[in-house]
Parts: C-alpha cells; structure tokens; sequence
C-alpha cells in the first residue's frame, strides 16, 4: 500500500488524540472548537437549523463545484490534519479503493464530507463539523470534552436531561434529533441515491460515543443494531487515511467523475 492509504496499526493511537493532536495549531483551536459546539447546538437549534436546510433552496452545483469549494476549507475540529477537505475525501475514496471496498462505498467515502458545504452558506464551524451527539437527552460523558455541556442552555430543562428525554426505548436514531452539521445535511442529500448502509455512514460517521464508545443502545432499534457494523466499517477509512501527502486530483479524477455520473444526478440542490 501506498503513503495515501491507511496509517499502521502502531500509528492508529495517535489520531483522536485531543489532548496532543498531531496538528501544530491543534489543541486550542480543537477546544474552543468544542466549547462553541456544545453551548450552542441545543436541541431547539437543531430543529430549527433542519427546517432552514433541508428545504434545498440555496442553490444548485454540481458535485464538482461543491468539490471544488471544500478545496478551500481546513476542518477546526480535526486534530489530525490541516489540509484541505477534498484531499481527505480523495485519501478516504482511495483507502477504500485499494482494499477493494464496493464501489457504493467508494462513492461514500469520496463525498462523505461534502455536507461541510454549509460553510459556503455563511454557518460557522460549531454548527457544521465535529463529532456529533444526540440533544433532547442526558449527554454521555464519552462525548469528547463533554465538560463543556454545562455551558448548554439545554442543562437547565430538566425534561431534555433525562436518560430518555423526548424519546422513547428503541425508538432508533432516525427518530433522535442529533446536533446539527454536515453529517444530517448531507445525509437528505443523497437520499434518493445511496443504499442504506452507505446512507448510514454519512449520517453517523461523526457519532463516535455511538459507533466507537457504544453508548444511546437504549434509543437504537433494530435497523440501526443492523447498520452500526457498516458504519464502524467505514470509521477507519475516514480516520487513518489522513496523511499529510496531498494526493493528486488530475490522477484519480477520471475515476470518481464516471462513479459520480454514475450515481448522483448531474446537478444538486443545496
Ligand atoms: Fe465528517
Ligand atoms: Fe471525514
């Protein structure tokens, strides 16, 4: 395997690593990444940001022009790399490609973060990227720097802080409002296009005190008990793919125009 694909399993514990992130600007920006995060993405501003969004009546690109955009884009929240979104979303599409993952899957991991568009739209970062976490429900403590909730006005309302909150048990995640960023956008996207298991790692792939810590089993229903190995399936692309080669657009380009036409619409709507 070559230098982009994924790190060695001695290098794997140096990623996720909040406390020495492997960035130079790493750990005060993260942080304060987190504190904004948590005090703000309360489960009124979750509604309130889905029913801004998810009505797609932005505007309309192409998969390449969005592309293209998360050229510019560094991701705060990522204490393992600063490089520019599309080089990531090249080294996970390549990762997945070289271990021979289905092509569905290759699509995935290629326009997983394109969500990370809403940046175009003016949303800061606490409201687009990050690891993600269900509001309307007592937060884990697995949730990274989950210290900072208690800058959340959600804290003080007591019926949003029990185990269940506004759920129920099993009612399964869809049912579950979970903070608002890329994640949820992209996943109504691509809807209409991806079968479940890759819709799935688009909606999920930030919720780690889920997919990696096992914590809110007692909201998941059977489909999401179902899903949860494709998405755990997907993590390691996502994470020890990130190097700081920059791979080259021109060279892989031609294969990810043919699996784009061959999926995605020409145009979507943002
Ligand atoms: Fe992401
Ligand atoms: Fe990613």
């Amino acid at each position: 395997m070559s230098e982009t694909h994924l790190a060695t399993e001695e290098k794997q514990s140096a990623y996720r690593d909040y406390a020495a992130p492997q960035r130079a600007d790493g750990f005060d920006t993260v942080r304060e990444f987190y504190r904004l995060n948590h005090m703000n993405q309360t489960y009124d501003f979750v509604r309130a940001k889905k029913a801004e969004f998810l009505q797609f009546n932005r505007r309309t690109m192409t998969p390449w022009d969005a592309l293209d955009y998360l050229n510019t884009l560094v991701d705060d929240s990522d204490p393992d790399i600063a490089l520019p979104q599309i080089d990531h979303l090249i080294q996970t599409g390549e990762a997945m490609r070289a271990n021979g993952e289905p092509e569905w899957m290759v699509l995935t991991g290629f326009i997983h973060d394109l969500g990370k568009v809403l940046c175009l739209f003016g949303e800061p970062q606490w409201a687009v990227v990050g690891d993600t976490f269900p509001t309307g429900c007592a937060y884990s403590n697995k949730v990274v720097w989950s210290e900072f909730f208690a800058l959340n006005p959600d804290i003080k309302r007591p019926e949003l802080q029990t185990k269940y909150g506004m759920y129920e048990h099993g009612c399964g995640l869809d049912a579950v409002q979970m903070s608002w960023g890329h994640d949820e956008y992209l996943y109504h996207m691509m809807k209409p296009y991806l079968p479940l298991e890759g819709l799935y790692m688009i909606r999920y792939h930030s919720f780690y005190a889920w997919h990696r810590e096992n914590e809110y089993q007692h909201l998941c229903n059977a489909q999401d008990d179902a899903m949860k190995p494709w998405v755990q399936r997907f993590n390691p692309y996502d994470l020890y793919s990130k190097n700081p080669n920059r791979p080259s657009l021109a060279e892989v380009k031609p294969y990810y125009e043919d699996l784009l036409a061959k999926y995605l619409p020409g145009e979507l709507r943002f």
